[in-house]
């Protein structure tokens, strides 16, 4: 819990100047995901996560708008595929986690796209998709690991 991460994959490196450019690069990158598909964010609060997991949702047909969630650490959608919108900001514990059945969405033929994904690392299967986003002068600048190289190329 709370240690820092590394990331071993190159990332490609996009920046975003508004919501609407973070948006538009999650509707992007969903049409490359597959079912049981795993996308982690990583980001301080405000840094844009949910912003861009709205669009990721969006690309993958859902209609409804996705929010951040208050209490519910998963809120279900479902587009083409199932999706599901997993907070961890509240989890204090892989065991606490376990008891949500988080391990059961990562094996589902979902895509489960998890907010504050430091927090279940050691759950996640080493085909991960790792986004990280930061603040930046211009913006946010948003980095996406564990893609197909080429198609990361193609997000551009
Ligand atoms: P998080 O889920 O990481 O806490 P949110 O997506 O809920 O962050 O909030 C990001 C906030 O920053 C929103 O109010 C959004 O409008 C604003 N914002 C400003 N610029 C950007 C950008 N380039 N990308 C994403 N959000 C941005
Ligand atoms: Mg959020």
């Amino acid at each position: 819990m709370n240690r820092s991460i590394t990331f071993p994959l190159k990332p490609v490196v996009f920046e975003t100047t508004d919501d609407r450019a973070t948006i538009a690069l999650g509707e992007r990158l969903a049409k490359f995901l597959k079912p049981g598909a795993i996308v982690a964010f990583y980001g301080d609060l405000g840094a844009g996560k949910t912003t861009m997991i709205k669009g990721v949702a969006r690309g993958l047909g859902v209609k409804e708008t996705v929010k951040s969630p208050s209490f519910v650490i998963i809120t279900e959608y479902l587009g083409r595929l199932p999706v599901y919108h997993i907070d961890l900001y509240r989890i204090r514990s892989i065991e606490e986690l376990l008891h949500t059945g988080f391990d059961s969405y990562l094996r589902s033929d979902g895509v489960c796209l998890i907010e504050w994904a430091e927090r279940a690392e050691e759950l996640l299967p080493v085909n991960t998709i790792r986004i990280k986003l930061t603040f930046a002068d211009s913006g946010r600048q948003i980095e996406i690991r564990g893609l197909d190289y080429r198609l990361t190329e193609e997000l551009k």
